[in-house]
């Protein structure tokens, strides 16, 4: 066994969150229950897979439970297809939330009441400073906020504007119901952070029921202490944040409000994942999806899971890229190399090989009689003897690939040349006679002889050939697309642009490149969209599950057979 198969075979691997959780439960904490809350304005990434694979993993250990929250509070961004493709994502990646299905939107009444208790314990208050006027007030790291003139409004004079805030008085962005904290805390986050702003839009699951909205920050806590979360994970950003989510639940718990428990959650960051050629912001995604510069949210170039899925990434691959990154408290950028190895260790143990040709040119064997063919029984994967066998069928024209001839080839060209002799897989060694060209001087056939006595590709009389080719026959194979992929951006950090500019600088304008006139071994004719083969010598690819029709498939190469990113750094 090598050391990758070691990697996939063995427990999870332990870390920081372990221990932590480890001492919790021997100072007598119950069940262990984590959350993954995304927000529904965007398509879920290989970022949130790590974030899943731990919170899902943790649970998974501990004999758990992780919920599915929706941390929905932010109307105007959102949208039900998002909610859709999250749960559709996380599914298949092989996680289940069973009932413990959440939305922070489901605890707006409770958040409006708690908020009204802060109020009364004079803890928060109605500020009629504009967005613009809060944020200029709250100071830098080096000087402290000013404080509001509507700071100390007095309790009653908060809970009528607060009541009229929620019934509609007042106009979008005029009022805030702001903690009353401290302007001069070294949190900026505890500078009288606002809970409340007034927004009128129609909230996929509220309706028009509100035209106040509670925070991210208010609301992210409070769902957590609700849903009886024991362990928060989150990201390194929101560290700062925790002093306010503790200020919050604290303040709550001394006030003696009613949640669904009684132990506050306990809040760990660990370090997102950031991928080498990839961004990952969901503003930026969206960027490339409105601008045209993908094809959706599933284009295969994009870093989203529905992406990669048509793709042709596996989920086994991506829970084992997830495991071997680990999950550590310093911020790195893992190269997107690794997330291709991944695929290929499993690809390779699952997928099927075929003969497939991207550039064909054309082959007569002018020695094969035109009404013979032979049938050559093959092995479907030879690591896995349950795959089983096929036939390929061989005949009188055959197809190579257009760069497997060279008229004049340089040094170390070994494949097939003018007088030149090749292993055509599985099948027999051909020599080459001659080339035929167009008026243009284009190559388009190559005349060939068999060697008879090297029926399915060993010499009986012991020659030796320097290469090995693949090849379909003319007759008994069928066309096809393939669409070969690159990195969308060119540098390994693509938010290192010049000033002006903006991600787009970095955009490889090669991502793609689409062979319309391939042809595939009739064996694939029948493939079904998601399915995935490994085509011998050129790696790994999938039926795309959008644009095939009948009669006429479409190829994703999902990864080459070898490690070859450094394609991308040469192109620059
Ligand atoms: P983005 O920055 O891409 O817009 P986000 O953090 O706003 O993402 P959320 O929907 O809030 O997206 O993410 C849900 C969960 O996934 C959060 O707990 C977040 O910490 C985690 N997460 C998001 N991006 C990553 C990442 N790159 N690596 C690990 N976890 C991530
Ligand atoms: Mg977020």
């Amino acid at each position: 066994m090598n050391s990758d198969e070691l990697i996939l075979k063995n427990e999870p691997k332990r870390n920081f969150i372990h221990e932590i959780i480890d001492r919790d439960k021997e100072a007598g904490a119950s069940a262990v229950v984590t959350r993954f809350p995304p927000e529904p304005n965007g398509y879920l990434h290989i970022g949130h897979a790590k974030s899943i694979c731990l919170n899902f993993g943790l649970a998974k250990e501990y004999s758990g439970r992780c919920h599915l929250r929706f941390d929905d509070t932010n109307p105007s961004k959102e949208n039900t297809k998002y909610i859709e493709s999250i749960k559709e994502d996380i599914k298949w990646l092989g996680f289940d939330w069973s009932e413990h299905l959440y939305f922070a939107s489901n605890y707006f009444d409770k958040l409006y009441e708690w908020a009204k208790a802060l109020i009364r314990a004079g803890k928060a208050y109605v500020c009629d400073l504009p967005p613009e006027e809060v944020s200029k007030t709250r100071g830098t790291l080096t000087e402290p906020g000013t404080e509001s003139p509507y700071r100390n409004r007095s309790i009653d004079e908060n809970l009528d504007l607060f009541e009229r805030m929620k019934s509609g008085e007042f106009p979008d962005g005029s009022k805030t119901l702001r903690a009353k904290i401290d302007m001069k805390s070294s949190f900026m986050v505890l500078r009288d952070p606002v809970m409340y702003r007034i927004l009128r839009v129609t909230h996929h699951r509220t309706g028009d029921k509100w035209c106040i909205y509670p925070t991210y920050d208010w609301t992210h806590g409070q769902s957590d202490w609700n849903e009886g979360i024991t362990h928060s994970i989150c990201t390194l950003e929101f560290e700062n944040n925790r002093a306010l989510y503790d200020w919050f639940l604290r303040t709550l718990e001394s006030l003696g409000v009613e949640t669904g428990s009684k132990r506050l959650p306990k809040q760990i960051e660990f370090a997102r994942l950031n991928l080498t050629h990839t961004v990952m912001s969901k503003r930026w995604l969206l960027e490339l999806v409105e601008r045209g510069v993908v094809d959706g949210w599933d284009d295969p170039r994009m870093p989203t899971l529905a992406g990669l899925r048509r793709r042709g990434f596996t989920p086994e691959s991506i829970r084992d890229f997830c495991e071997r990154i680990g999950v550590a408290k310093t911020n790195s950028i893992v190269e997107l190399a690794l997330l291709e190895h991944c695929a290929r260790q499993d690809l390779n143990r699952r997928a099927e090989r075929r003969m497939a040709v991207l550039k064909p040119l054309k082959i007569t064997l002018t020695n094969y009689p035109e009404d013979k063919i032979d049938k050559f029984e093959v092995k479907n994967n030879p690591d896995d003897e349950s795959a089983g066998t096929r036939n390929l069928i061989f005949s009188r024209e055959i197809f190579i690939e257009e760069d497997d001839f060279r008229e004049n080839p340089p040094k170390h060209f070994f494949r097939l040349m003018p007088g030149g002799e090749v292993r055509l897989k599985d099948a027999y060694i051909i020599k080459c006679n001659e080339a035929v060209k167009d008026s243009s001087g284009k190559i388009v056939e190559l005349l060939c002889t068999v060697d008879p006595d090297s029926r399915g590709g060993q010499s009986a009389s012991g020659k030796k050939v320097k290469s090995t080719l693949h090849w379909v026959s003319a007759k008994y194979s069928e066309s096809a697309e393939a669409r070969l992929y690159n990195p969308l951006f060119l540098t390994p950090n693509p938010y290192d642009f010049p000033k002006g500019q903006d991600l787009l600088f970095n955009l490889n304008s090669d991502s793609m490149e689409i062979l319309k006139d391939c042809r595939i071994e009739k064996e694939l004719a029948s493939a079904k969209p998601g399915e995935s083969y490994q085509f011998m010598r050129l790696g790994y690819f999938c039926v795309d599950s959008r644009n095939c029709v009948p009669g006429h498939l479409v190829f994703n190469q999902t990864v080459t057979l070898k490690d070859d990113l450094a394609r991308v750094e040469k192109k620059k």
